[in-house]
């Protein structure tokens, strides 16, 4: 028996060949059925830049936020893959990860990712220093490093406010606070880190302080959420 990590419950793991892989590996599923229906793969019409869904009728093959981010950078669009919607249950579970720090729920993420896209570097988006005093733990990190090799060669400063008490002019308006590390020898194609792709300004920053101090990489992104 599996104790779910959301609601507590015992439940017993029905293997099947999308779980066996999974299982043997990391030897534990660590939600129920019921808690694992709750996250909505991104499915349908989506943005082809950033995977944004998109409603049907949608004109275009880029999101507004795509759009916007067009005109700011023309012809370096940060590409993005996401796994899931942004809805209630996945808001819910950033909560208790984020702002309350339930350490634990760093597994149902992992769990939620399984895998990743490949690439020669996985780089995480890193916590501000006041971040991670506050929690004690990184909560980036602490997802994607049972799943791929972690490269840590982005470090943040402290900024005011976090992204999350702010709203969407505020985050666009963000300054940059992310610098790279130059004693990687990063090359080939990197994939950035990160849990939710809200506006993109996070990622749009970290990719450039990595692009400046390794011009010749390409940079991907990759969050579970969009
Ligand atoms: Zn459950
Ligand atoms: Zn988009």
């Amino acid at each position: 028996m599996n104790r779910c990590l959301l609601c507590n419950s015992l439940f017993k793991v029905q293997l099947n060949y999308s779980n066996l892989f999974f299982s043997l590996k990391n030897d534990k599923i660590v939600l129920c059925q019921s808690c694992f229906s709750k996250f909505k793969k991104i499915t349908g019409k989506t943005c082809q830049n950033c995977n944004k869904r998109l409603s049907e009728n949608f004109k275009l093959d880029i999101c507004q936020d795509c759009q916007r981010w067009q005109q700011l950078y023309p012809d370096n669009l940060l590409k993005n893959k996401a796994l899931y919607r942004y809805n209630d249950a996945f808001h819910d579970l950033m909560v208790n990860y984020k702002r309350y720090g339930d350490f634990l729920l760093h597994e149902v993420l992992s769990y939620l990712v399984k895998k990743l896209p490949k690439a020669d570097f996985y780089v995480p988006v890193p916590s501000s220093p006041s971040h991670l005093e506050k929690r004690k733990f990184d909560t980036i990190s602490e997802i994607y490093k049972d799943l791929v090799p972690l490269t840590f060669a982005l470090t943040k400063d402290n900024s005011q406010q976090a992204q999350g008490e702010k709203n969407k002019q505020q985050r666009l308006a963000t300054k940059q606070t992310f610098k790279s590390v130059k004693k990687y020898k990063l090359s080939g194609r990197i994939l950035l880190l990160d849990d939710i792709y809200t506006t993109g300004r996070t990622l749009y920053h970290a990719r450039d302080a990595l692009q400046q101090a390794y011009p010749k990489i390409e940079i991907m992104s990759f969050t579970i959420a969009r």
